[in-house]
C-alpha cells in the first residue's frame, strides 16, 4: 500500500527536505523503536541523524541533544581495535551509503572519556523511489558475548595444558611397555599398545589444535620470521607423511623445484600449513589413490598446491568448509575422523602471516588446496 504524502513537509534543520510523518503515526514509530533492545539511528540522506531510541543513546552514553540533527558521523566515531579512529571512507555507513548495499560489520565504538564499545553493527540505505534518502543503522553490544568467548577459550586454554601432563604419562609408560622394559609382550598384547599410542598421538594433535585456535582468536599468535627455504621444508614434510601414504597405499608425488629463493616468514606456522593440507589430502583419499604435493614460485610469491584423487567436496559444502567444526556432509558417513577444526586454523594462520590458502574440489574425483605466501626478500 502506498503511504499518503504528508502535507507539512518541513524543512530540516541541517538543511536537506526531510518527509515527516503524522503525529500519531511518530508516537507509534517512537515507541516502537524505544521498545527494541538494539541501539537504532536513522539519518536523512546528508548524514543528519532524525531518529535515535533509547537504547541506542544508553548504549552510547549520550543524550538526546547530543544526537538528533547531529551528523551520523560526529556521534557515532568508529575505531580500530588498537584505537585508531576509523578512516571516513572505510565506516560502515559510508560504505553502506556509496554502494547502496546493506553493510554489516563487528566495529568498536569511540565513547565519552574514551571508553571503548564493542558492536555488531547493519547499517542499511533507505531508497525511496530507487532514490537513496537516509540510512538506518541497528547496533548491539557486543559485550557481553566477547566476554562469554574470552571464558570459553580460557576455559579450553586451561583444559587443554591440564590434558597435557597426564596424556604425556601415559605416553611415556607406554612407550616403555612397548620397549619391553617391564618385560616381553605377548603377540595379543603389541597391537593394543599400538593402538594406545596412535590415540595418544591423535590427542596431543587435538590438544595443539585446540590451543592453537585459542592462542590465534585471542590474536596471541607469535611469529618468528626467517629465513626459509620452501623447497627444503617441503622435502621435510614429504618425508614426515611417506608413512602414512603407504599404509594406505597412496602414491606421494613430488613436484618440487629443486631451487627457490628463500622466504622470509615463520617456518613452523608454513610447515603446520602444509602438514595439515597434506594429511587431509592422506586421509580423504581412499586406498590406492595419488597425492600430488607440488612447490612453484613467482618473482611474488611461493605456492604449494596438493593435488588428490579424493572423495571432493560435495560443492554445497564448500562454502563452508573453512568454518569451525564444518565437515563436509560426504564425509560424516565414510567414518574418517576428524574435527572440522584444521582447515578453520590454517585459515586463520596463513592469513596472520599474510599468506592465503583457497581450493578447488570436485565429488568423487579430488580436491586440489593450495596455499601461497608472498616472496619478501631474505
Ligand atoms: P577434519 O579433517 O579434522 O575434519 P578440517 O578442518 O581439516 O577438519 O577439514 C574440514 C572438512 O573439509 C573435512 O571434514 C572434510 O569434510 C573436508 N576436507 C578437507 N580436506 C579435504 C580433502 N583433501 N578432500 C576432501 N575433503 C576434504
Amino acid at each position: 500500500m502506498q503511504k499518503k504524502e504528508p502535507n507539512h513537509t518541513k524543512k530540516s534543520p541541517i538543511g536537506s527536505q526531510q518527509r515527516d510523518i503524522s503525529g500519531h503515526d511518530s508516537a507509534r514509530l517512537q515507541a516502537l523503536l524505544s521498545s527494541i533492545g538494539e541501539g537504532v539511528i536513522t539519518t536523512n540522506e546528508n548524514g543528519a541523524i532524525n531518529r535515535i531510541n533509547q537504547t541506542a543513546l544508553d548504549l552510547l552514553g549520550i543524550r538526546h541533544s547530543e544526537a538528533i540533527h547531529k551528523h551520523f558521523l560526529e556521534v557515532v566515531v568508529p575505531v580500530y581495535d588498537n584505537g585508531n579512529i576509523i578512516n571516513v571512507f572505510d565506516r560502515p555507513i559510508v560504505k553502506a551509503l556509496q554502494t547502496g548495499k546493506p553493510v554489516s560489520q563487528r566495529v568498536n565504538y569511540l565513547l565519552k572519556h574514551n571508553a571503548i564499545l564493542p558492536v555488531q553493527t547493519t547499517i542499511s540505505p533507505i531508497v525511496m523511489h530507487g532514490k537513496p534518502i537516509g540510512a538506518v543503522e541497528v547496533f548491539r553490544d557486543l559485550t557481553a558475548e566477547i566476554e562469554s568467548d574470552k571464558l570459553k577459550s580460557d576455559f579450553i586454554s586451561i583444559a587443554s595444558h591440564q590434558l597435557r601432563t597426564p596424556l604425556s604419562a601415559i605416553n611415556m609408560y607406554t612407550r616403555m611397555l612397548q620397549d619391553g622394559l617391564a618385560g616381553d609382550l605377548t603377540p595379543e598384547q603389541k597391537p593394543y599398545i599400538e593402538t594406545v599410542l596412535t590415540s595418544v598421538k591423535r590427542m596431543n594433535t587435538l590438544i595443539s589444535t585446540l590451543l592453537n585456535i585459542t592462542r590465534i582468536e585471542a590474536g596471541g599468535i607469535v611469529i618468528k620470521k626467517q629465513r626459509v627455504y620452501a623447497d627444503e621444508l617441503s622435502r621435510e614434510i614429504l618425508a614426515e607423511f611417506t608413512p602414512a601414504a603407504q599404509a594406505k597405499s597412496i602414491t606421494l608425488v613430488a613436484d618440487l623445484p629443486t631451487h627457490i629463493a628463500p622466504i622470509r616468514t615463520d617456518s613452523v606456522l608454513v610447515k603446520e600449513i602444509c602438514a595439515n593440507l597434506l594429511s587431509n589430502a592422506i586421509k580423504y583419499t581412499p586406498k590406492g589413490g595419488t597425492v600430488t604435493f607440488s612447490l612453484a614460485s613467482t618473482d611474488k610469491e611461493v605456492t604449494w598446491c596438493i593435488i588428490d584423487t579424493g572423495y571432493g567436496i560435495p560443492e554445497i559444502d564448500q562454502k563452508n568448509i573453512f568454518l569451525k567444526f564444518f565437515r563436509a556432509s560426504n564425509i560424516v558417513s565414510k567414518d574418517v575422523s576428524g574435527t572440522g577444526l584444521g582447515l578453520y586454523l590454517i585459515k586463520n594462520i596463513a592469513e596472520s602471516i599474510g599468506g592465503d590458502v583457497w581450493f578447488e574440489s570436485t565429488e568423487n574425483v579430488g580436491s586440489t588446496f593450495c596455499f601461497s605466501m608472498p616472496l619478501t626478500s631474505a
